[in-house]
């Protein structure tokens, strides 16, 4: 019998109803013949209802404890109470089925509570009760850390659980069950001209995870890529007997008509910090950015311009808003041994990127993106580049308009 990994995500378990929607699904899988075991996330909202509660204890603020452990203790429990409903309702259409916590496994993870990463997952135990006909229904999201507490591997994090089971099993494929059919060229939510993608390679479903599409957790795609586990994103909200195809993610080479752009994707999570007339001499921006990292503020896209004054540089960067108060507190007690002016922070922007693998062989997918919003009156205010992304910074009250214009210019319609 094949091993199996399905996982359903929040709106897919928002509700008892939807609970018994997920065991019919689960139960076509089982009745082909597969043992299966069956990442959940917790109900939809739940874990940010969780996430307030502990921001409401007070000091050390924002969250429970300033080690995440107790924040961890707290959040971790969403995917408790659905993994035990699943399997309840699962036994009582009379399939053997029972519940899993990350520690019972167990999913061993290091230390970094609120963002662990999984060391190792023990397999022995599970698998043997899935290819006994068992049905493990495993809380997503969560591990046990090596002082032997719950740890939780980050928001989105039950994609990752998911895709690690699956590698430790040996799964011949891992399921994704969403709220979507599948991987769009853009978010089908910003605009009705978005298209689900059929085949789309690790690398690009790679970068646009880790530019802000919240379809996938990064942590879980590099994951597949390093492990291949054939991973696919489908509908929970398709009839179990007509079931859509979803969206592959694959190898660039199993994928036959490359496409030179695939998707836009918008990040409206974004704050950029700019750090006025900073002595332009060495050592300055290693300054800088060692601040930022000793306070754990994770920088994304840099640009260092001449200030208006003789011997002096602007430099910027974008972090997440969620660090953007971190980031300026870190910077400002540090003042006079930078040697900066001021510092200017902006909440309101947004970052746009486009992907795809083509560019790695095709000129002129920049120029389109600028002309694009320049016709479009868009202000680019920072620019960064990899292989097979760029990424502009603009005002966020602009992103809609600008990811429909960059969707028409690419003819992302048109994608397969
Ligand atoms: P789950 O709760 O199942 O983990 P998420 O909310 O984390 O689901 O991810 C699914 C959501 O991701 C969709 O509802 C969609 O709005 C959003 N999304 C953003 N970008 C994309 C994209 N390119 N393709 C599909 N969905 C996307
Ligand atoms: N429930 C967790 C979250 O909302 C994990 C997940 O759903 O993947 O982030
Ligand atoms: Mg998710």
């Amino acid at each position: 019998m094949a091993r199996i990994v399905m996982k359903f995500g929040g709106t897919s378990v928002a509700n008892m109803d939807r609970i018994r929607a997920v065991s019919a699904i689960v139960r076509r899988e089982v009745d082909n013949g597969h043992s299966v075991a069956v990442i959940v996330s917790a109900m939809a909202g739940e874990t940010n209802r969780l996430v307030s509660l502990c921001d409401e204890v007070g000091p050390p603020a924002p969250a429970l404890d300033a080690r995440f452990v107790e924040y961890d203790a707290v959040v971790a429990t969403g995917e408790q109470v659905t993994a035990g409903l699943l399997a309840g309702v699962m036994q009582n259409l009379g399939y053997r089925a029972r519940s899993w916590q990350g520690w019972q496994i167990p999913l061993k993870t290091d230390q970094s509570h609120g963002q662990a990463r999984i060391k190792e997952i023990v397999e022995d135990h599970i698998g043997e009760a899935i290819d006994q006909g068992e049905i493990a229904i495993v809380s997503g999201f969560q591990g046990v850390s090596p002082e032997g507490r719950v740890a939780t591997l980050g928001r989105g994090g039950s994609d990752t659980s998911a895709v690690g089971l699956a590698a430790a099993i040996n799964a011949v494929r891992c399921d994704i069950y969403t709220d979507v059919d599948g991987v769009y060229t853009t978010d089908p939510r910003i605009t009705k001209q978005a298209r689900r993608i059929e085949k789309i390679s690790f690398e690009e479903m790679l970068e646009m995870a880790s530019v802000g599409a919240k379809v996938l957790q990064t942590r879980s795609v590099e994951l597949a890529m390093a492990y291949k586990v054939p991973l696919r994103v489908l509908s929970s909200f398709d009839q179990p007997d007509a079931q859509g195809p979803g969206t592959l993610i694959c190898d660039e080479d199993d994928i036959v008509e490359q496409n030179i752009v695939t998707a836009v994707t918008p990040d409206f999570h974004e704050a950029s910090v700019t750090v006025l007339a900073v002595p332009d001499e060495p050592g300055r921006a290693a300054l800088i950015f060692t601040k930022l990292a000793e306070a754990n503020v994770n920088i994304d896209m840099i640009v260092q311009s001449p200030s208006r004054e003789q011997g002096f540089a602007n430099i910027s960067f974008t972090t997440k808003e969620v660090d953007l108060d971190r980031a300026v507190e870190a910077l400002e007690v540090v003042k006079s041994e930078i040697g900066f002016n001021a510092l200017q922070s902006d909440r309101n922007v947004a970052k746009i990127s486009v992907i795809g693998v083509g560019m790695k062989s095709h000129a002129g997918v920049a120029s389109t993106m600028f002309k694009t919003l320049a016709d479009k009156g868009i202000n680019i205010q920072n620019i960064s580049t990899s292989e097979i992304k760029i990424s502009v910074l603009i005002n966020s009250d602009a992103a809609e308009y600008a990811v429909r214009a960059l969707h028409d210019a690419y003819e992302l319609e048109k994608v397969k």
